[in-house]
């Protein structure tokens, strides 16, 4: 196994002075889809932002592949995709010219094949001429996984994909991401909803009050989550 993503000692405290996370520690195998547990408020968010360098750690380093996000921030960039948690849905432009220009944003030569594969994949290829502003709720979460996976990142970030969304579609969403790691992208995503992980996920990282407080292979966290002291804390 290779470690993709390497999260050491990683602590935030906002300029407010509220801590959100305390000494983190969590290693990323290379391939595998890994889902961060946490209720509203556990510090989800705030780790992937560390992560993907649109955050500073107040302390701790982070590294991704060989490359430090702090020092090597342009280059680590190119090499992860993030689907925020909020959607920006206003766009007048097609599809097909949003995932055109977003990968042209990291200076990626053009491939009109592979984001023809992408849009195929992801159910939005019937859909390219369509104006984004047009799509249901559903489509343009789609055109946001599309948009982070236009440059081909090795990692892709997803932050609550299915917060808010229908069942049918959540359902869809768990397909789609099983999808993308059959193409070999590494996935690191949050949510609070424990089937959600359960589904998903191979390793499953359980966060509280800004700590990791355990991380466990899928079955073996399911067992202890049986356990009452844990769903508390999940709480
Ligand atoms: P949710 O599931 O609700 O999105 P989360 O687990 O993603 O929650 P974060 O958004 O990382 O949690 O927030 C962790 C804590 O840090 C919360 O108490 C939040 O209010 C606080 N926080 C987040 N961003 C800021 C900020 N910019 N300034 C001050 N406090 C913040």
């Amino acid at each position: 196994m290779t470690t993709v993503v390497n999260v050491s000692g990683v602590g935030k405290t906002y300029a407010s002075g509220h801590c959100a996370l305390r000494s983190v520690d969590l290693d990323i195998q290379r391939g595998e889809i890994f889902a961060l547990l946490g209720p509203n408020g556990a510090g989800k968010t705030t780790l992937i932002s560390i992560i993907c360098g649109i955050v500073n750690a107040s302390a701790g380093t982070v590294s991704v592949g060989d490359l430090d996000i702090v020092n090597d921030f342009r280059k680590v960039r190119g090499q992860i995709g993030l689907v925020p948690q909020e959607l920006s849905t206003d766009g007048f432009e097609s599809v097909w010219s949003t995932v055109k220009f977003s990968r042209g944003l990291f200076g990626k030569a053009p491939n009109p094949a592979y984001l023809e594969q992408i849009l195929r994949q992801l159910s939005l290829w019937d859909k390219r001429h369509a104006r984004i502003m047009e799509l249901s709720g559903g489509m343009k979460r789609r055109v946001m996984i599309a948009k982070a996976l236009s440059h081909e990142p090795d990692v892709l970030f997803l932050d609550e994909p299915t917060a808010g969304v229908d069942v049918e579609l959540r359902r869809d969403m768990w397909e789609m991401v099983r999808g993308l790691r059959e193409r070999g992208v590494t996935i690191i995503l949050t949510t609070h909803y424990i089937e959600e992980a359960e589904e998903m996920a191979d390793r499953i990282g359980v966060i509280s009050k800004g700590e990791i407080i355990l991380v466990e292979e899928k079955h073996a966290l399911m067992d202890k989550l049986g356990q009452k002291q844990l769903r508390l804390q999940l709480q």
